[in-house]
């Protein structure tokens, strides 16, 4: 009879083919069958966290693909096993300190931004299986690890994730964000106490670091971090940047640096597609699945979002008006809501703008680049922000088919303009006054 190794083996085979190759990399990979006994399949794995996540994500098609090697009906089951082939990692065997000094922290991370709560789709697969990945071969393959994106696309869920599972793991892990560590950095330098804030960052096996481009314009508290970095890094100690910029854009930064940040892994998170977004809006939506939901839950990942941020808001708006109308989440009732006046980037507001620098709304949506129309096209798409929850993606395609930057653009200076300019002032807030 064949054993339940070359079993498991033959089922690799399978599975390989079946997932993605970071799937089976991170997961499967270093698997071994350990029994068969009982009409119960034992397959051992390096540690709990493993074996945690491939009960839950793998276990169907994992016995789907036993099913057909042994002929029969099977259960499986994911035991940690430190057996031959299964190399656990050295630094993950080392306990944590239970949280007694203040360098690291025990798991007070948030408890919703898990790897479980994380979906992942292809505006994400590649940052989430590298921050797995940092769990699982801490200071390996992916040191440091750099995540950027723009606001809400969740930078922070996936560093409190890694986080929860470092600290389950045993690892020593200190977490700040560029706005704390600024301002430890600052008041230690005051108390001249440098030194001791430095220590926080030492003996430690991992390091997360959100939002770093807060301190990219801050010349000693970027130095202050890049020496932490260093000593870090050269001790192998896992570090996990987040940033709203790539270290390309980081200008404060050298050439060296630079390249040291791109040395394991810089990934980027895209703003949700609409798999992903239903996905997200599916867990989010914390109600029993049936085919009138689903049906809106689509009519709402259809539309055009920017972060996952703005999908949460739009889902949490849509909750609010159905709760308090005393409805329930149907196609129609997120068709007339997202349809709604105050959410549609109306006509009239393009209108509004064009009578009051005495245009026509097709020069407004059209080429005309004079200073007037330049202007007029720039505050209507300030206003259209300002009064709809639509993205600057349908603010562009409203305004001629422009596209999403030059919306942004817009907005930004417009949005800049009003703290300066009275005159600007007084003309946006005559235009707004007519919306209203
Ligand atoms: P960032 O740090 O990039 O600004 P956050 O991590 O704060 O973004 O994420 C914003 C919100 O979106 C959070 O509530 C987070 O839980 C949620 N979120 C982001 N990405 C996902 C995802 N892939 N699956 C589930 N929730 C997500
Ligand atoms: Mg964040």
């Amino acid at each position: 009879m064949e054993s339940a190794k070359d079993i498991w083996e033959r089922a690799l085979g399978e599975l390989q083919i079946q997932v993605s190759k970071a799937n089976y990399t991170t997961w499967l990979r270093d698997s071994q069958g350990i029994s068969c006994q009982d009409n119960l399949f034992s397959v051992g794995v390096p540690n709990t966290f493993i074996a945690e996540w491939l009960s839950k994500r793998f276990s169907p098609l994992a016995r789907k693909t036993l099913i057909e090697i042994i002929g029969r009906n099977v259960d499986i089951q994911f035991v940690v096993h430190q057996g031959e082939g299964v190399i656990p990692s050295p630094i993950a065997s080392i306990q944590n300190d239970g949280g007694t000094s203040t360098k690291t922290r025990t798991n007070t991370f948030n408890p919703k931004y898990t790897f479980d709560n994380f979906i992942v789709g292809n505006c994400n697969r590649l940052a989430c299986t590298a921050a797995l990945e940092t769990v699982r071969n801490p200071g390996k393959d992916y040191n440091p690890l750099f995540i950027y994106s723009d606001a809400g696309q969740g930078k922070t869920h996936l560093l409190h994730a890694i986080g929860h599972e470092a600290v389950h793991n045993g690892l020593r892990v200190a977490y700040t964000s560029g706005e704390q560590f600024t301002s430890e950095f600052v008041s230690a330098v005051r108390q001249k106490q440098v030194e001791h804030f430095r220590s926080k960052f030492r003996d430690i096996h991992m390091f997360l670091f959100d939002d770093i481009q807060f301190i990219n314009d801050k010349k000693q508290t970027l130095q202050s971090f890049l020496n932490t970095f260093n000593e870090l890094h050269n001790n192998s100690c896992q570090i996990v940047i987040t940033a709203e910029c790539s270290p390309k854009d980081m200008t404060l930064l050298s050439n060296r640096m630079k390249s040291r940040f791109e040395g394991g892994l810089v990934a980027s998170l895209q703003a949700p597609d609409f798999e992903t977004c239903l996905l997200i809006l599916k867990a989010k939506v914390g109600a029993k699945m049936t085919t009138e939901l689903d049906q809106a839950l689509r009519l709402i990942a259809e539309r055009i979002y920017e972060s996952v941020r703005q999908v949460e808001g739009t889902l949490a708006y849509l909750i609010a008006q159905v709760k308090l109308a005393g409805t329930t989440l149907t196609p129609q009732t997120v068709h007339r809501l997202l349809t709604s006046p105050s959410n549609k980037p109306g006509k009239s507001t393009l209108q509004l703008v064009a009578n009051y620098f005495d245009l026509s709304v097709e020069d407004l949506i059209g080429k005309k680049r004079d200073r007037t129309a330049a202007l007029a096209r720039q505050v209507a798409m300030y206003l259209l922000r300002e009064h709809s929850s639509y993205s600057f993606v349908e603010i562009g395609k409203t305004l001629g088919n422009r596209s999403h930057a030059t919306a942004l653009h817009g907005y930004k200076k417009i949005a800049s303009e009003l703290a300066i300019n009275p005159t600007l002032c007084e003309q946006v807030l005559e235009i707004r006054g007519k919306i209203k």
